[in-house]
């Protein structure tokens, strides 16, 4: 029978092309948006139009409400959630001091809480069924830290401690929980950045380039597949080098 995985944040980016990718191997796909609705929906055509399953639906995944809602919704239209991608994230680039109640709220609100929230909303029937995934986008900065990211580097260490956490809680229920932490990937994530701050990030690549979407996407689908099912509690980063 086809598995179905969840991807937040799925209308752009790596979200995206980790639906892509999904779609391509054979499972149903269902793309979470917060307000891209149109690039959500286009994305299920074009899927659609290639023969796949998908379905797309919306959930500021911070509202618990909401993201009940989605799940019921994805329940119903294949039956079971095999996988879960926690992708979703937001980031910016300030100094500390700087940095608002808000903006910090807003931060670990996307990233924790509700990765909390989708991941609730799985785990009693992973257990059920003894079987199922959990994959989330952490980050290098999660892992090293970033000058003037430091709420966005919290949040994203705060995801690979959960990660750690609830692979040793789940791991008797035989769910795989793992971190993908990517390195500098070219999405619209990076608009912030001037064309010159690009280049001396590049330089510090010793891959010498920006990684692509598609490449974290492979990564996860890995992940997702029962050739890693002895992989669980770990951090994977592509990231051409620059966390070694
Ligand atoms: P992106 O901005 O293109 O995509 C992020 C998506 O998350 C957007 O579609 C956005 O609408 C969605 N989102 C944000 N808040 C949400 C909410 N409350 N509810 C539902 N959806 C929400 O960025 P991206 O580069 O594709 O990032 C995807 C993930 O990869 C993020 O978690 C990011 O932190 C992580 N990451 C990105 C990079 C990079 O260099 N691009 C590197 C490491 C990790």
């Amino acid at each position: 029978m086809k598995k179905t995985v969840l991807v937040t944040g799925a209308a752009k980016g790596i979200g995206r092309a980790i639906a892509e990718v999904f779609a391509e191997n054979e499972f149903n796909v269902v793309i979470n948006y917060l307000s891209s609705e149109k690039s959500a929906q286009s994305l299920v055509s074009e899927l659609k139009e290639r023969g796949f399953s998908a379905l797309a639906l919306s959930a500021d995944i911070t509202q618990k409400a909401q993201v009940e809602k989605m799940f019921e919704q994805a329940y119903q239209a294949f039956g079971s959630i095999d996988i879960l991608v926690n992708n979703a994230g937001i980031s910016h680039y300030k100094l500390f001091q700087e940095i608002t109640e808000d903006e910090w709220d807003k931060m670990i609100n996307v990233h924790l809480k509700g990765m909390y929230n989708c991941s609730q909303q799985v785990v009693p029937e992973m257990i059920r069924k003894n079987t199922g995934k959990i994959i989330n986008i952490s980050s290098i900065w999660g892992m090293v830290g970033a000058s003037c990211e430091v709420s966005y580097s919290t949040a994203k260490a705060g995801m690979i401690g959960f990660t750690k956490a609830l692979a040793k809680e789940l791991g008797p229920s035989n769910i795989q929980v793992n971190c993908v932490a990517p390195g500098v990937i070219d999405t619209d994530m990076l608009n912030p950045l001037s064309q010159e701050d690009r280049e001396l990030v590049r330089e510090e690549i010793p891959l010498m380039r920006f990684g692509q979407a598609k490449e974290i996407a492979k990564v996860v689908l890995f992940l997702a597949k029962q050739e890693s099912d002895y992989i669980t509690g770990q951090v994977i980063s592509p990231n051409g080098g620059l966390v070694i």
